[in-house]
């Protein structure tokens, strides 16, 4: 979708929100609105104009990067906002409530008190309108997507089927982040977690120098960035004979994945989708063992809009990309947690990432 487009659908959720003007700070919803990858820059978009300020050293950047705007040079530590919104003509302001820093925000209140070009302007604190808008993800950023994700399942097939004992969470950890760097990832998603033996239990556990031992579980979460898009994957291995318990857990965690992907149906809150697999795990005495919720959307970010959580009011739709990941953690034995991503689409689930389980 083109970048106007997507200013249509801010215009659109700025009428909504009763703001004239809308300043947008945070960096991924600054990228998706204009295209601009620079580290530093605002938007203000109002219903005619759209201006993208940055500083000198992305001017030119940003020129090539983002035709629908019109470009504006500022220099850090000065003020800038005012001018700008007076030659906007801005009443009220909405903010991004949500990413604006608290002296970012004092910060602003008093150059606009200080101003002599503006007086009396509304700040609306507004939160999630273009995470809303995000959700939604459009043909060019599901291919993005979807080649984030391949690479994901490239590096876990290479690396979690070929751990040995004795290997150390940080050694796997390196492997995988080598391997998608070298199928063409910028980068990881964010830091990788290998969970060996008891620290599988931490469903956030960072890999620390654990090794590995015959018997362990190894719950491996892990993603890549791609062309600024992100994937999430997690499985769990086992080194070594899988015992009964593995097996047994292991099972209860796929079956509740699988009734959640069936499931997944446009119109379903995050919180509806989310009980379909909570209850299979209930169901087999393990509730109070998955203390997370299941899922959350991808994109620009790695969590992101739909939350796919037991307090989740967002509501699935076609188009959506999201994760749905189960978990049992047992406290001292150590934990499995199977996640793949999937898009909704044709009111059904379709998975994205796809390494065998
Ligand atoms: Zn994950
Ligand atoms: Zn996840």
């Amino acid at each position: 979708m083109s970048h106007r487009k997507r200013l249509g659908r801010l215009r659109a959720e700025m009428v909504e929100a009763e703001v004239d003007t809308m300043l947008v700070s945070a960096p991924n919803s600054r990228r998706y609105l204009s295209g601009f990858s620079g580290s530093h820059g605002f938007l203000l978009v109002t219903d005619s104009d759209a201006l993208l300020a940055t500083d000198f050293r992305y001017i030119e950047q940003a020129a090539d990067e983002s035709p629908a705007y019109d470009v504006r040079r500022i220099k850090g530590g000065e003020t800038w906002l005012p001018g700008l919104l007076a030659e906007l003509d801005c009443r009220r302001l909405g903010i991004e409530a949500s990413h604006l820093t608290v002296a970012a925000y004092r910060k602003m209140l008093s150059d606009l008190d200080e101003a002599d070009e503006i007086s009396n302007i509304e700040i609306e604190e507004t939160t999630g309108l273009i995470e809303g808008i995000r959700q939604i993800k459009d043909a060019d950023e599901l291919a993005t997507i979807t080649q984030a994700a391949r690479i994901a399942d490239l590096a876990m097939g290479a690396v979690g089927t070929a751990i040995e004992p004795g290997m150390t969470e940080r050694q796997i950890a390196w492997e995988i982040e080598r391997e998608m760097r070298e199928l063409g990832a910028d980068g990881p998603a964010f830091d990788i977690i290998v969970g060996a033996g008891a620290n599988g239990a931490l469903p956030h556990h960072r890999a620390a120098d654990t090794p590995t031992r015959t018997g362990d579980s190894v719950v491996i979460d892990m993603g890549a960035i791609y062309r600024a898009y992100r994937s999430d994957l997690t499985r769990t291995f086992h080194v070594g004979e899988v015992d009964d318990t593995f097996r047994r857990v292991y099972r209860i965690v796929l079956r509740a994945q699988q009734a959640a992907i069936e499931g997944a149906r446009p119109g379903m809150s995050g919180k509806e989708l989310d009980s379909i697999a909570r209850k299979v795990i209930e169901d087999a005495g393990y509730g109070e063992e998955f203390g997370h919720g299941l899922g959350h959307g991808v994109g620009l970010d790695v969590h992101e809009r739909p939350m796919v959580v037991p307090t989740s009011e967002d509501v699935i739709d076609n188009g959506m990309v999201f994760t749905i990941e189960p978990g049992i953690y047992i406290s001292g034995w150590g934990g499995v947690r199977i996640e793949d991503m999937v898009v909704m689409e044709n009111g059904r689930a379709r998975q994205l990432t796809g390494s065998p389980k």
